[in-house]
């Protein structure tokens, strides 16, 4: 088993989708890689800030759930860092209504002694420069560094988001944001590009569609598990990561056919996600809920054709 570190948005968010509406609730980019990683048992450690309107609750929520929270510092003076969003009747796409950085402008990430070792390190979504100041404290150099962004950041810092990514192993990303990166329209084209910045695995993630892996010539591609209802894709994306880091962290094999278990791994968690609004079903999954949907998802993939 490898140590774990993320770094990403400790948020409040509030949510509209047709299911109906949320007043600020706990979401974050790194809340919701570490609530996935969680699962796996591994150390995992998160670093981010939050502002004085934080409760103590939710950090005693994460501690509970063995996330070492050491590295999500409080500023006094701040707010938490707030997303809304409103989804279309699909759900697989939405609008950003507001984002309001707050504690994020000036965050300076301070990863705890205890993590700078730790073997994978999954650069959740936040500023470019926030990423890489990450990767440059870390003692050792990680076996993989795993980064994942949104157009956001694409709109404002695209350089800065073009150096990182020469620094990282595997890019999650959605199949919009990979057009937007690359300016290819076929993922498979788009996915060659990126892989010239940088990353040698790019996964698109495309919602309930699933999730596509390439490395080189290589490609996978996991379904995700079709779902009888969806409340809230909120975080489902950073779920996906944070169960593929999750499961590499504990299986410490980062080859390109564990990585295809790694995704199935992060669609199973994804799923759970989906189905309450925010962190709520991720906060109360069991390990026996989560193997079952896996013996599903197996069912719903394998097949047996003869080819002659
Ligand atoms: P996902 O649905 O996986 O893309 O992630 C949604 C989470 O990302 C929400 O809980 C938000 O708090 C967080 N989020 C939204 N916008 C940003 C941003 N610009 N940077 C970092 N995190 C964000």
């Amino acid at each position: 088993m490898s140590k774990l570190l993320a770094v990403g948005t400790v948020a409040f968010d509030a949510i509209e989708t047709p299911f109906g509406k949320t007043d600020k609730i706990l979401g974050g980019s790194g809340t919701y890689v570490g609530l996935a990683a969680s699962q796996f048992g591994v150390e995992t450690g998160v670093v981010s800030v939050v502002g004085a309107d934080f409760l103590d609750s939710d950090i005693k929520m994460m501690n509970a759930k063995g996330i070492n929270t050491d590295g999500i510092e409080i500023d006094p003076n701040g707010k938490t860092f707030f997303w809304s969003g409103k989804y279309h009747n699909d759900m697989n796409s939405r609008d950003t209504l507001i984002t309001e950085l707050n504690v994020l402008e000036h965050f300076q990430p301070v990863v705890p002694e205890k993590f700078k070792d730790a073997a994978i390190v999954m650069l959740g979504n936040l500023h470019p420069l926030t990423q890489a100041s990450v990767l440059d404290q870390m003692t050792e150099k990680p076996k993989l560094v795993v980064l994942d962004t949104m157009n956001f950041w694409m709109d404002i810092a695209l350089d800065d988001l073009h150096t990182v990514l020469k620094r990282v192993d595997v890019i999650t990303i959605n199949d919009e944001e990979a057009r937007q990166l690359s300016g290819e329209y076929s993922l498979v084209n788009a996915a060659k590009k990126i892989h010239k910045m940088g990353p040698k695995y790019v996964v698109i993630k495309k919602g309930e569609h699933g999730a596509l892996l390439f490395n080189e010539d290589k490609m996978f591609f996991a379904p995700a598990l079709p779902l009888a209802e969806v409340f809230d894709p909120t975080g489902a994306g950073d779920t996906f990561a944070g169960g593929f880091c999750g499961y590499l962290a504990k299986t410490k094999d980062i080859s390109f056919d564990n990585m295809k278990n790694a995704i199935i791994y992060g669609s199973n968690l994804a799923s759970f996600c989906v189905e309450k609004f925010g962190t709520q079903r991720m906060e109360k999954l069991t390990a026996n809920e989560v193997k079952e949907r896996l013996n599903a998802f197996k069912q719903l993939t394998q097949f047996d054709i003869e080819i002659s």
